[in-house]
């Protein structure tokens, strides 16, 4: 199964990610994650994103989608996948249609997570992220364990300020992907307010139908 997750920054797409790539087999690909990968470790493309991710802004087309096709070829990926974060424009999604076709692959799902830009800005200010995981939690609704180990910090670009930057370059850049996929009959909107758990019931209806039409 190869699936792409969108929805605005902070629609709760990395959370329910894991939950789908753990009960569907498949392998979550994060491009937010990969990028602050390389932040964190200092490459050359790290050093070179810090200041388009610390904005909230896009880092350019190139630099993300030669580092998706070099993940995307990489073995763990053959069984399936869940694309969370990219494409994030039309020439992204452009050039994941030519890397697909090369791959011999297509696309089987569109996920689009809905929720109010209002509700975004009151999650994603209270989300905090686990230093060493990568792992995020909501200081409410979703807090960390407490007998677990973490090293909570908040995201530069999970700032007010910054994260109206990033969903005003969502409705402008991203939000046009819907219309793209939607021509090829893909896209699937889930309702993403609520308990994770309801949440997860809708998205895994949707994907248990697919499965067991055996659709893709
Ligand atoms: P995310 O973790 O998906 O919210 O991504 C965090 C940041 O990484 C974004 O605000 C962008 O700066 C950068 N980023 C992630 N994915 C992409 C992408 N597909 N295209 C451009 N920039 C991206």
């Amino acid at each position: 199964m190869r699936l792409i997750f969108l929805g605005p920054p902070g629609a709760g797409k990395g959370t329910q990610s894991q939950h789908i790539c753990a009960d569907f087999g498949i392998r979550q690909l994060s491009s937010g994650d990969l990028l602050r990968a390389n932040m964190r470790d200092q490459t050359p493309l790290g050093l070179e994103v810090t200041k388009f991710m610390n904005n909230g802004e896009l880092v350019p087309d190139s630099l993300i989608i030669d580092l998706i096709k070099d993940e995307l070829s990489k073995p763990q990926y053959k069984k399936g996948f869940l694309l969370d974060g990219f494409p994030r424009t039309i020439p992204q999604a452009a050039a994941l249609d030519s890397m697909l076709i090369k791959m011999n692959q297509k696309l089987d799902c569109v996920l689009v997570l809905e929720v109010p830009h209002e509700l975004i800005i009151s999650r994603l200010s209270l989300r905090r992220t686990d230093r060493k995981t990568g792992k995020s939690f909501h200081l409410i609704f979703n807090p960390p364990p407490a007998d677990g180990d973490f090293d909570l910090y908040q995201r530069e670009d999970d700032k007010e300020e910054t994260i109206r930057n990033r969903l005003e370059i969502y409705e402008s850049l991203t939000k046009p992907l819907i219309k793209y996929y939607s021509s090829m009959g893909l896209v699937h909107k889930i309702n993403g307010v609520g308990m994770l758990e309801d949440v997860y019931d809708r998205i895994s209806t949707v994907l248990d139908r697919m499965t067991k039409s055996n659709i893709y």
